[in-house]
């Protein structure tokens, strides 16, 4: 595909949506298992920079402290990777469905990637028990190996960051396409919850 191609498609977008430690991770890495769903997590693509990378300094310098990485460098990011999976036929903007995962971030995101993400779904994965959270992110600490995950004050710091700059997309989408999901179930039930409303979407 062109870019000249690639640049008018409106991907058709899912969005994985809550705090650090809701479980989005555990459900993309499913969703994209699935024929047809595009995986991709902001997060990961961060990690995956090497560190003489600027983008991987500029990610060190932020997560480190738990604050968001400047939005340009993010959809910068973002684009690079979503351009070189369609190059190399991983993902295929106009037959595949892409689940986001950490992205948009903030309103400011959001508003970037308005024309191209033709956002259907906005999966909010909603936990209201902070300490679970927490507990979550540090048992995922010693199993990924994740130094944003291990100290309690930046763990305290990115739960902040959600709250004050991350949940504003929930207002940008609205309701008519937010799918409140309660992320203290099992996985398995809040992954039947998910497809359970993909599979009622007329793409
Ligand atoms: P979690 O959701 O558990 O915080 P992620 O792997 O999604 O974990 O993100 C880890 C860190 O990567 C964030 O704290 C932030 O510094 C950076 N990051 C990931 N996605 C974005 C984004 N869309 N915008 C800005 N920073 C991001």
């Amino acid at each position: 595909m062109s870019q000249t191609e690639l640049k008018s498609i409106k991907y058709r977008t899912i969005l994985l949506f809550g705090a650090p430690g809701s479980g989005k991770g555990t459900q993309g890495k499913i969703l994209g298992t699935i024929p047809s769903l595009y995986h991709f997590a902001c997060g990961d693509a961060f990690r995956n920079l090497r560190i003489e990378d600027r983008m991987g300094r500029l990610f060190i310098e932020y997560s480190s402290k738990g604050q968001l990485v400047p939005d340009e460098p993010t959809i910068e990011l973002w684009a690079r990777n979503i351009r070189a999976s369609s190059l190399d036929g991983k993902f295929n903007p106009t037959h595949d469905v892409l689940v986001l995962d950490g992205i948009p971030r903030n309103a400011h995101q959001a508003e970037m990637l308005k024309d191209t993400l033709d956002v259907r779904a906005v999966f909010f994965l909603h936990c209201a028990d902070m300490a679970k959270m927490i507990e979550r992110l540090q048992r995922r600490a010693l199993r990924e190996n994740r130094l944003d995950d291990a100290n309690l004050e930046v763990i305290k710091k990115r739960l902040e960051t959600y709250e004050s700059e991350t949940k504003q997309v929930l207002d940008f989408y609205g309701p008519e396409i937010v799918h409140t999901i309660d992320a203290t179930q099992s996985p398995l039930d809040v992954l039947r919850e998910i497809l359970n409303t993909i599979a009622q979407i007329k793409w």
